[in-house]
Parts: structure tokens; C-alpha cells; sequence
């Protein structure tokens, strides 16, 4: 993406987040979900940053569409959730391994809002071990029929449609496929709102029952469902850290401006040594987040440059492991000490670090816990033989 194209891009994500700020403070004090985040980001043309022109989108690198999402992180962990899934484990996977017909199908319409799409692999009983799953699918003729629970979704009461992931039916050693599954007849959501934070961002759970979807919306080929299932969460990391970038920007502005303005023992607070150690921490936090995304993002557009070089791509999935390990950590600190800077009127969603913290707690969760993370990367360095688990 040339420079100016860049800019461009960044002052339509700027206005977004002008116009959401609002929203999303008032609907997060009234506990409900932000039904303005999608005509916004249509308005503002950000709903398929990273997708090649030619599909509807606006042509971003990892690089620039990292730092999109860093600023719309500052909004929300839910907001940033919202494009996570929509584009970063929705699209994603479909321009990664779709067949061209299945392009034109989703992509275009998901770049101007008219499907959103939603990643379904975890399940009740399938979390860190996606293998355990137990949905199925069973090849009738022209087309499949699907059967199962996700549970976990990002968007998945709101979605038009899912990429998903299920074995083949009584066949004891088959391997995982991946579909693109429209929300019709069978497709049932139930919206998941006993959450602990992101009030404003749909989190739902879905069951497949006798779901018919067409043999051209199997993504790549039979058995490949958990390879495209871990090459999108490489994408799906580096969103999240990216986000979480964001939240320690945000928290760091918020601390700041606090120390400046609230004064106790006769002088503002930020000129008490132990408020000024809280500043500094967040500060180091954000700069080597920053720094952790940006190399995750430059690892990943190096990798998509040489799709067949695996050495490239292993950086990607590790870089992007990592980015989003220690961003999401800094973040929920960041957010903890941000807190602290406000005191008492810290501890409430009327303000924004509360609201962080809240949130962006369920980084270290989803798209991989920071257990699961830490065990890949340690095996990165042993070896395969030292692999914690299978
Ligand atoms: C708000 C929200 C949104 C989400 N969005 C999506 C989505 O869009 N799509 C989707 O598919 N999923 C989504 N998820 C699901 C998320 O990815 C899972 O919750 C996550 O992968 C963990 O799975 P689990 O909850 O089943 O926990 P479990 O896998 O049961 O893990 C429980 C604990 O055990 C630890 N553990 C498990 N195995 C090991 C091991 N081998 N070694 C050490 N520790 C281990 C874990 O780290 C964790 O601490 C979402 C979750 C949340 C909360």
C-alpha cells in the first residue's frame, strides 16, 4: 500500500473512531450492544482493510492495518473485536483459501456490510484442543450437511455467515474441513451476554442442525480445516495485539492527563514520585508493544510475499504468538495501573481505563490463552520432540 493510500486509510479509521467514541461510552454505561459500529465503519469504508481492491477492499499491509486496529483499539476491546472477527478470521480465510467463485460470493458484500462474518471453531467441549471437536459433516451429493454447537463466537448472533470446522461423519480417522456456512434454515444463536466485560460487542454461541451448505463452500481441500484454522489465527493474533496496542495508547493518554489534572497534598498527582513510577511503566509497556506488533505484522507481510516459503511463514505464526502474548499482558497491566492513576473514579465503566480492564482481560484468553502461547513459543525453540502437548 503506497503511503498516501495509507494516510488515507488511517483518517477514514480516525473519523470512525471519532464518531464511535460516543456510542460506545454511552451504550457501555447502559450495558448493551453497539448497533452503530457496523453503518459507521460502512460510511467510513473499513470494513475489508486488508482485502486486495479488486474484492471491495482498500489494499492494507499488515503493517497499516495493525496500526488501524491499534486505534481502534483505543475505543474498546469490543469495538476492535467486532473487525477482528469480521475481517481478520472472517474474510481472511476466505481470500486465503477460497476458490475464486467463493471470492466474488462473500467478499465484496462482506467489504460493504451487507454479510458479517464470524469465526466458529471453538466449542463447548474444544477449546485449547480444537481437535476435541465434535461437529460433523457428511458429503449428499452436490453439498453438505453440517451438525454442531460453537460456543465463544465473536459476532455470531450478528453474522450472516461463518467460516466453521467439523469432522466427516463416521469416518474414525477423518481429518478437519473447513466451510463458509450462511445463517438459514438449521443455523440457530443464541447471544452470550453473562460476559465480564465488552457489554457492547455480540459474543453468541450457534448450533448447526441438518445444515445444507453448497460443496463450493468447502475452503481448500478436504482435511485441511485445522491448517487454515491455525494460518488464520496468525492473522487473529496479530489484530488482538494490535488492539491491545491500542488500549495501552489510550491508557497511557487517559493516566496522563489525570496525573496533570487531579490534585491531592496540595499539588497535581502526577508529581508524586509513586504516580510518576505508574506512567513510566505503561510507557516502556507501550513502546515495546509497539514494537512486538510492528515486527509481527512486518513478519507476516513478509511471509504473505512468499506464500510457499514455510521458514517465513513460521516466523509469521511464532512473531505473531508472541505480539500478542505479551500485548495482551502489557495491556491488561497498562489498564490495572491506568485504574489505579484515577482512584476511586478509576474503579467504574464511567471512565476509560475501568472499561479497559474490563475488557481486554479476555486477550489472554481468546485466539489462543497465554498457557497455550507460551507453550508454543518455548517449543519453537526446543523442537517438536519438546512439544507440551499433542
Ligand atoms: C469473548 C470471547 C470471544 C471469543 N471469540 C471466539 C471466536 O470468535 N471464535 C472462536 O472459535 N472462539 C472464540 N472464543 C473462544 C476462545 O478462543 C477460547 O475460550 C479459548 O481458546 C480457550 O478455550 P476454553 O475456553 O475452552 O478453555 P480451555 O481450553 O478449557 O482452557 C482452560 C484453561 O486450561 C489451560 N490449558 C488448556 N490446555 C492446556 C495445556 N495443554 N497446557 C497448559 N494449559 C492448558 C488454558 O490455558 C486455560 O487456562 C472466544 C472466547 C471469548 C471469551
Amino acid at each position: 500500500m503506497n503511503p498516501t493510500e495509507a494516510a488515507r486509510l488511517l483518517a477514514d479509521v480516525e473519523a470512525f473512531c471519532q464518531a464511535i467514541r460516543p456510542v460506545e461510552e454511552l451504550c457501555y454505561v447502559e450495558h448493551r450492544f453497539n448497533d452503530q459500529v457496523l453503518p459507521l465503519a460502512r460510511q467510513h469504508d473499513i470494513l475489508a482493510m486488508p482485502l486486495p481492491r479488486e474484492y471491495g477492499g482498500r489494499g492494507a499491509d499488515t503493517v497499516t492495518y495493525a496500526r488501524a486496529l491499534a486505534r481502534i483499539g483505543r475505543e474498546g476491546t469490543g469495538v476492535r473485536t467486532f473487525f477482528s472477527g469480521h475481517t481478520s478470521i472472517g474474510e481472511y480465510p476466505i481470500l486465503t483459501w477460497g476458490s475464486e467463485e467463493l471470492k466474488r460470493r462473500y467478499l465484496p458484500a462482506a467489504a460493504k456490510g451487507e454479510k458479517i462474518l464470524a469465526f466458529g471453531l471453538t466449542e463447548p467441549e474444544a477449546g485449547s484442543n480444537p481437535l476435541q471437536m465434535q461437529s460433523t459433516y457428511e458429503r449428499r451429493g452436490d453439498h453438505y450437511v453440517l451438525n454442531g454447537v460453537k460456543y465463544l463466537i465473536s459476532n455470531g448472533g450478528i453474522c450472516d455467515a461463518v467460516v466453521t470446522f467439523a469432522y466427516p461423519k463416521d469416518e474414525p480417522n477423518g481429518r478437519i474441513s473447513a466451510f463458509v456456512v450462511d445463517r438459514g434454515p438449521g443455523f440457530e444463536s443464541e447471544d452470550l451476554t453473562a460476559k465480564m466485560g465488552m457489554p457492547t460487542s455480540n459474543t453468541a454461541m450457534f448450533e448447526l442442525r441438518d445444515v445444507k451448505v453448497p460443496g463450493s463452500n468447502l475452503l481448500g481441500e478436504p482435511g485441511n480445516g485445522f491448517r487454515i484454522a491455525m494460518g488464520t489465527l496468525v492473522s487473529g493474533r496479530i489484530s488482538v495485539a494490535a488492539g491491545c496496542l491500542g488500549v495501552i495508547e489510550d491508557c497511557l493518554a487517559e493516566a496522563l492527563a489525570y496525573a496533570q489534572a487531579r490534585e491531592q497534598h496540595g499539588k497535581p498527582i502526577g508529581k508524586h514520585q509513586l504516580v510518576q513510577e505508574h506512567l513510566a511503566h505503561i510507557e516502556m509497556d507501550r513502546a515495546a508493544a509497539d514494537a512486538m506488533v510492528m515486527r509481527a505484522a512486518q513478519a507476516k507481510d513478509a511471509s504473505a510475499a512468499d506464500p510457499g516459503n514455510r521458514d517465513l511463514a513460521r516466523q509469521a505464526d511464532i512473531a505473531a504468538a508472541q505480539a500478542k502474548l505479551f500485548a495482551s499482558n502489557a495491556a491488561w497491566d497498562a489498564a490495572d495501573r491506568a485504574v489505579q492513576v484515577f482512584g476511586g473514579r478509576g474503579w467504574s465503566t464511567l471512565y476509560r481505563p475501568g472499561r479497559h480492564l474490563m475488557d481486554v482481560r479476555v486477550c489472554r484468553i481468546y485466539e489462543g490463552t497465554d498457557e497455550i502461547l507460551r507453550l508454543k513459543i518455548a517449543s519453537s525453540l526446543l523442537g517438536k520432540e519438546y512439544e507440551a502437548y499433542k
